[in-house]
């Protein structure tokens, strides 16, 4: 940090005003975690100057004896970890794992039967914005109007209608656990691939905190940044039979050098998970959005599906008369940091939206638990139906002084 400091002040100003960023307020995008600081040295280091195109051992570059460790390492420990076949850790990102998955085994113009996006599934899922929907036939299915949960009779009597190439399970939004036997048992009768997209859940499926996707699916793609807690990248694992397709995919269809120093801190990562203080870590993350679920809903910020089984819970917030954009904002000013989200069936637009999602990854690994939640849902109600989105409003000054003295008994990313 000293040589960036003296060298770019400019630079050297931001990572330390993010930090104080992150430290002054309630994190509570369902997305984001805190990386431990094991994970970021392995990220900051010398790994990133490294071509390594190829895979350990087949290398297109010299000099890749030190990286095959790391990535051999990480390829054995994401294994392990998820009692997989086959792994392939060099995906950059989510949206990347999810391009080769396609690239795997689809051809363009096929068919793939996957969740709507405004019903919580993801842009890589064949929204038309995305390569996805250009390339691919995408047909959605969506959840039922009463439960809000997937319509599993709909997405079968699409499958039969459609006889997509590929079947996709997972999404950003989705609060409840996903049935995988009867997704599987789908996918065969029309003979397609069973495809889940875990990047939500896989933390909580690494701390066996929920049922894994991995002996049903054909391939399963994560981000590992979300409740895994690791670098911001991307992973797969597949059955053995798909093991030559879905690396051809990552390396050379879709991508070049794979990033050393982020498969390392991957390797770091997952070792982290295989303890059983991340096991613990996982079970309190969903003990948690659980309660802050529970206490936003006694408040008439209605959770979707009245509840969740995850890390992260959907609100709506007509009852209260609050836009999604509205409440982002007004938390936003008092210190409190979460994302406006469609709800199923949402009448108003995505940009305005009538929901928050809220997520429990960050403020449980500062340590908080039930009671904080109740708290952090009191603050929640107060800044978004009291306060207007100016910081300086009396409101918004109230509930911020809340926050910090919160944060201050459980600080993210303890000094010392
Ligand atoms: N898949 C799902 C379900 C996601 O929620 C996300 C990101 O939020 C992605 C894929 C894409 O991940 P990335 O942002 O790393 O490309």
């Amino acid at each position: 940090y000293d040589a960036l400091e003296q060298f770019d002040p400019d630079i050297a100003g931001v990572l330390l005003s993010e930090l104080d960023r992150l430290r002054g307020g309630l994190q509570l995008i369902a997305s984001e975690n805190l990386s431990s600081p094991a994970v970021l040295t392995a990220l900051g280091s010398t790994l990133s100057n490294k071509y390594a195109e190829g895979y350990p051992g087949r290398r297109y570059y010299g000099g890749c004896s030190e990286v095959d460790k790391a990535e051999t390492i990480a390829i054995d420990r994401c294994k392990a970890l998820f009692e997989a076949d086959h792994a392939n850790v060099q995906p950059h990102s989510g949206a990347s794992a999810n391009q080769a998955v396609y690239g795997a085994f689809m051809k363009p113009g096929e068919t793939i039967l996957s969740m709507s996006l405004p019903h919580g599934g993801h842009l890589t899922h064949g929204t038309k914005m995305s390569f996805s929907g250009k390339w691919f036939n995408a047909v959605n299915y969506g959840v039922d109007k009463e439960t809000e949960d997937i319509d599993y009779d709909e997405v079968e009597a699409l499958a039969k209608e459609h006889q997509p190439k590929v079947i996709l399970a997972g999404g950003s939004a989705i609060p409840r656990l996903i049935d995988f036997e009867r997704f599987r048992k789908i996918a065969d009768e029309v003979g397609a691939i069973f495809w889940v997209d875990a990047a939500h859940f896989i933390g909580l499926v690494a701390g066996k905190a929920i049922p894994s996707p991995v002996p049903y699916a054909d391939v399963v793609s994560f981000t590992t940044h979300k409740v895994l807690r690791g670098p911001r990248s991307g992973a797969l694992v597949c059955k053995e039979e798909h093991a030559k397709a879905l690396d051809r995919a990552v390396f050379p269809m879709m991508q070049g050098g794979p990033q050393m120093h982020t498969i390392a801190a991957k390797a770091v990562n997952f070792k982290e998970c295989a303890t059983p203080e991340y096991a613990t870590y996982a079970k309190q993350v969903i003990a948690n959005a659980q309660q802050l679920a529970t206490s936003l809903g006694e408040k008439g910020i209605r959770p979707t599906t009245g509840g969740t089984d995850t890390h992260l819970s959907l609100h709506d917030l007509q009852g209260i008369n609050v836009t999604g954009a509205d409440a982002e904002l007004r938390a936003d000013a008092a210190g409190i940091v979460l994302n406006k989200n469609a709800i199923p069936f949402d009448p108003q637009k995505p940009n305005i939206a009538s929901g928050i999602r809220v997520g429990s990854p960050s403020v449980t690994t500062q340590g908080m638990g039930v009671e904080e939640m109740k708290q952090i849902a009191d603050l929640i109600h107060k800044a978004i139906t009291e306060g207007d989105g100016d910081p300086d409003h009396a409101v918004a000054k109230e509930v911020r002084a809340q926050v910090t003295d919160l944060v201050g008994r459980f600080p993210a990313y303890p000094r010392g």
